[in-house]
């Protein structure tokens, strides 16, 4: 019973960071100011009361429209919340209330701010993986099984993907990565180490490849148009930051059984 309560409070917490990680989808790339001005309407500039800015609850509320001029608000802003909800929840169910939840609700949220700002600009900004590396660094050599787990990942996952920038234009006869991409998973292997960030490529490079086929199949996209990879780099982060373990350990275990 107890854990549910934990369960529900984080969700809860993750939703308010979630309206948190919206402004910063918002304003990082447009260089803005993440604390000033306060949340206000982008269409009337009006200042959004602290009553309408109950995370996911004032959207439905006031049915996805500006109070003050009925303007409809993006449905994307109460998504982010409830993912964030969702993945605060699902972290705490999973790795309890420990630090190792603590630092997989920051990076979960890390990624979920470059995903959304990778679908809207191409871009993967710079001011979240160059801290993001740093930071990883530092936790990651205390948390991880060995002391040089993390700055392997964060060498293994940069070097394979400047290697595939690269080497893609030879091979595909256009550029493939962006730098972006490549800080992106350099920051992802210093958090999760080098195991994790081979799996985060293997997870992301699959959901990457199915959604592209799909989305080629369905005509939404032509076979020259640039996906970005960030979402789906994050997706194998997530995926390898939960389950990596098992999945290793299973994989592990494949390959004894074949000997
Ligand atoms: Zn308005």
């Amino acid at each position: 019973m107890i854990a549910q309560w934990y369960v529900a409070v984080a969700a809860l917490f993750g939703a308010v960071i979630g309206s948190f990680l919206n402004v910063c989808i918002y304003r990082l790339p447009a260089r803005e100011s993440l604390v000033r001005p306060a949340s206000r309407c982008l269409q009337c500039k009006t200042p959004i009361a602290w009553h309408d800015n109950v995370p996911i609850l004032s959207y439905l509320w006031l049915r996805g429209r500006c109070r003050s001029c009925r303007v409809r608000i993006a449905w994307r802003y109460p998504l982010v919340e409830a993912l964030n909800a969702a993945g605060y929840g699902f972290i705490v169910w999973r790795f309890g209330v420990t630090v190792a939840a603590c630092v997989s609700c920051l990076l979960f949220s890390a990624l979920v701010v470059v995903s959304f700002i990778d679908l809207d600009h191409m871009i993967v900004p710079d001011r979240i993986t160059l801290p993001g590396m740093a930071l990883g660094l530092v936790i990651g050599t205390f948390m991880l099984p060995r002391w040089w787990d993390s700055i392997a990942g964060l060498a293994l996952g940069g070097g394979m993907l400047y290697f595939m920038a690269w080497i893609s234009p030879y091979l595909f006869g256009k550029e493939g990565m962006g730098g972006g991409d490549i800080k992106l998973l350099a920051m992802i292997g210093a958090f999760l180490g080098w195991q994790q960030v081979l799996l985060t490529v293997i997870v992301g490079g699959i959901a990457g490849s199915v959604v592209g086929v799909a989305l080629i199949g369905a005509r939404v996209m032509t076979r020259g148009t640039y996906i970005p990879f960030g979402p789906f780099l994050s997706l194998g982060a997530v995926v390898a930051m939960l389950y990596g373990t098992e999945i290793l350990s299973w994989y592990g275990s494949l390959l004894s059984e074949r000997r």
